[in-house]
């Protein structure tokens, strides 16, 4: 084939026939340059060869012997081909089986010595190998070395990828820019990119490997954090609107409640940023029910009371809808007008609306993310709050932020995380702690029970019902999966008709799940907040911030399905009221670590806590991985163990140096990775 060049398309190399090229293209891989950071999944140690007698049974080693016998081909049945043949060395014979291989019986010659890599069998006492990876002793490229193991997908082998990986490896990486500034190379002591990214494939040794890791795991949390603190600096140079109309105490004189320590002590955070200067940037993070809304509403009322707007946004329309009464009722006796923007409203209410605000005539807006449709526009957006922040990107909260000049921003979070992974999810934000519940709350009452339970379960759910309290029943699934191997496995649409036909016919049961149509979603989740329904069979859509004060029983199916932080969020939706309230996590788990993660709940309301718990347990998955957070994507690093690295990558994204002129290409860089997200960088 010609040269191979960044750009090559897969379809020129040699093997790759219009279904590999399908196949390749599902794993985003179109191009030679693609092979470059499609990073092996693990890597075989195909480093260490033993001769056949001292070959160990069970590991997977190299061996190099010569083939002693023509090879046999034999059809065993339709479908089934089976190549055989004995390789010696001085030590011993070993067998060899390859199945679906016909071709080799061809391209295995008797007389010839090839080194064998597989995992060595005893069959009938005697060494050998199924379908091991071979190529001539005299020309090795893929034995004697440590060889990566790639993700696949169906139609692809390992070992074509790798053929592939070493053709673009060889012709592609050193042609890689350096982006990282050579005096940060220096100082941390990492190879250069096209090193790291030919070590990274092919290692020469687990050292280089290992060094190769850190430089590419460093470089995607400096990039993160060189992007973050640009994005900090662009909102500093800004200057908000003074928003210092509004004391504190004429604040509480609103509520029916006394404001707790915690929710003074935030305010008080919250009344210092809202000055002219830099504007306000702050993460408020309290466990759920610890009163966010409270902060939000004193920020909201300031804004008001200095002539200015205030917008809340929040993830659901029922959310919102609540916000909204919420907010009316508190807001309305102090003269500052409120209004609702979702989705769902008629284009006549929304049309009212937006040029409601765009007049000015609406002091206070709550609403989904509506309210950063074109055609929304205020008159002097001076704070924006986003609710539930997890739910939302960055992205997102940029754009709303960008529907004003330099407003403040005000983020509310129950998703405790800890303190390492806020510094990469909030790094461009001030944090706010309330680590303090109202009073008079009683602590949810958690259990851990097995299916064996179900029974008086069911009996448990019934009496609360008598007593006219609401019950929530969660399911890992949606519906039944036939290739779902484990029977205690409990889907939403099964079970809720399993329970309104065997188990609770006289009571008034629905179920609800993401996959509903939101319209439909939001009808049954208004009627249980009505009362109307008196079980709500559910996923865990429910697990954000609705407020249902008389639900007082959580009951979680297949509890070890679910990550604590999770397990605590939904916890968090009962033990809003005044009744005694209760969680019961049903699992049959026997595996002791599991048992024990759920024991840990059973014990702390520490959302904290449970957060580190579950990182540990988890990894970072659960807060990083499948939320849409906006940020350019980690490959690498591994944020519950690097983070040493994160701390590394850090301090050299704030070294003053990185601002001389030379290192231009690197801020490029920041820029391009972010633009995934264009609202960012507004
Ligand atoms: P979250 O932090 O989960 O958003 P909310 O703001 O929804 O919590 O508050 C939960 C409940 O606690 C609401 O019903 C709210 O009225 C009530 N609440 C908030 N602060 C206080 C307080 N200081 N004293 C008593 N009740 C409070
Ligand atoms: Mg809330």
């Amino acid at each position: 084939m010609e040269r191979i060049d960044w750009d090559t398309p897969l379809s020129a190399f040699p093997g790759v026939g219009p279904a590999r090229q399908r196949a390749l293209a599902k794993l985003g891989l179109e191009r030679a340059g693609d092979l470059l950071t499609f990073y092996p999944r693990s890597y075989e140690d195909r480093t260490r060869s033993y001769p056949v007698a001292q070959a160990p049974v069970g590991e997977s080693v190299c061996v190099e012997a010569m083939v002693a016998q023509p090879p046999r081909l034999s059809r065993i049945r339709r479908g089934l081909d089976l190549v055989k043949t004995r390789a010696v060395d001085d030590t011993g014979a070993l067998e060899l089986t390859f199945f679906n291989q016909p071709y080799l019986q061809n391209a295995l010659r008797q007389g010839e010595s090839y080194v064998f890599y597989g995992k060595i069998d005893l069959v009938g006492g005697r060494r050998s190998m199924t379908n091991p990876v071979f190529e001539p002793a005299s020309r090795r490229k893929f034995t004697g070395r440590i060889m990566p193991r790639y993700p696949l997908t169906q139609g692809l082998t390992n070992h074509l990828l790798i053929t592939l990986a070493q053709a673009a490896v060889e012709a592609c990486a050193g042609a890689l820019p350096e982006t990282l500034p050579a005096p940060v190379l220096e100082r941390y002591r990492l190879p250069g990119a096209g090193e790291a990214c030919r070590q990274v494939h092919f290692p020469e040794s687990w050292a280089a490997l290992e060094a190769a890791r850190s430089r590419l795991a460093f470089e995607e949390l400096f990039y993160l954090t060189v992007g973050l603190s640009l994005l900090r600096k662009r909102r500093e140079a800004g200057r908000g609107t003074a928003l210092n109309t509004g004391d504190p105490k004429d604040f509480q004189a609103l509520l029916p409640f006394s404001l707790t320590a915690a929710q003074r002590r935030v305010l008080d955070e919250c009344a210092r940023d809202l000055c002219a200067g830099p504007p306000m940037n702050r993460l408020v993070q309290g466990d759920v029910g610890s009163g966010k809304t409270a902060i939000a509403a004193f920020c909201l009322w300031r804004a008001a009371r200095s002539g200015a707007q205030g917008a809340m946004m929040a993830p659901t329309e029922l959310l919102a809808q609540q916000h909204y009464q919420t907010l009316k009722a508190l807001l309305e006796p102090a003269h500052v007008v409120v209004a609702l923007l979702t989705g769902s409203q008629t284009a006549k209410e929304k049309r009212a609306i937006k040029a409601a605000l765009a007049a000015g005539d609406i002091q206070v807006v709550v609403g989904t993310h509506a309210l950063l449709s074109q055609g929304v526009d205020f008159q002097n957006l001076a704070l924006a709050v986003v609710d539930e922040q997890h739910r939302f990107g960055v992205g997102q909260r940029s754009a709303l932020a960008a529907k004003g000049v330099h407003p403040h921003l005000l983020v509310l979070s129950a998703t405790p995380i800890p303190r390492t992974l806020a510094l990469i999810l909030y790094g461009d934000l001030d944090v706010s702690v309330l680590d303090e519940l109202p009073p008079g709350r009683q602590p949810v009452e958690t259990y851990l029970v097995s299916e064996r339970y179900h029974q008086r379960l069911y009996k448990f759910i019934d009496r609360l019902v008598e007593e006219g309290r609401q019950v929530y029943v969660i399911c890992p699934a949606v519906e039944e999966d036939p290739e779902e191997g484990d029977p205690t496995l409990k889907s939403v649409e099964q079970y809720a008709q399993y329970l309104t036909q065997t188990v609770f016919p006289h009571r008034r049961l629905a179920f609800v799940h993401g996959r509903m149509k939101a319209r439909d979603k939001e009808a049954v989740m208004a009627a249980f907040a009505a009362g109307d329904i008196q079980i709500l069979v559910s996923t865990t859509v429910v697990e954000v911030g609705v407020d249902v004060p008389n639900a007082a029983l959580m009951v979680v199916e297949n509890a070890d399905r679910f990550g604590l932080s999770q397990l605590h969020q939904l916890r968090g939706r009962v033990g809003r009221g005044k009744h005694q309230s209760y969680c019961v996590l049903v699992s049959n788990t026997q595996n002791p670590e599991t048992r024990a993660r759920l024991k840990a709940l059973c014990a702390t309301t520490d959302g904290f806590r449970i957060a580190e718990e579950d990182l540990k347990a988890r990894g970072p998955g659960d807060f990083f991985g499948q939320r849409q957070h906006g940020l350019p994507q980690l490959h690498l690093a591994d944020l519950s163990a690097d983070m040493r690295l994160l701390a590394a990558a850090q301090r050299a994204a704030q070294d003053p140096y990185l601002q001389r002129p030379e290192h231009q290409p690197m801020w490029d860089r920041v820029r391009q990775l972010f633009q995934e997200n264009p609202d960012i960088f507004n």
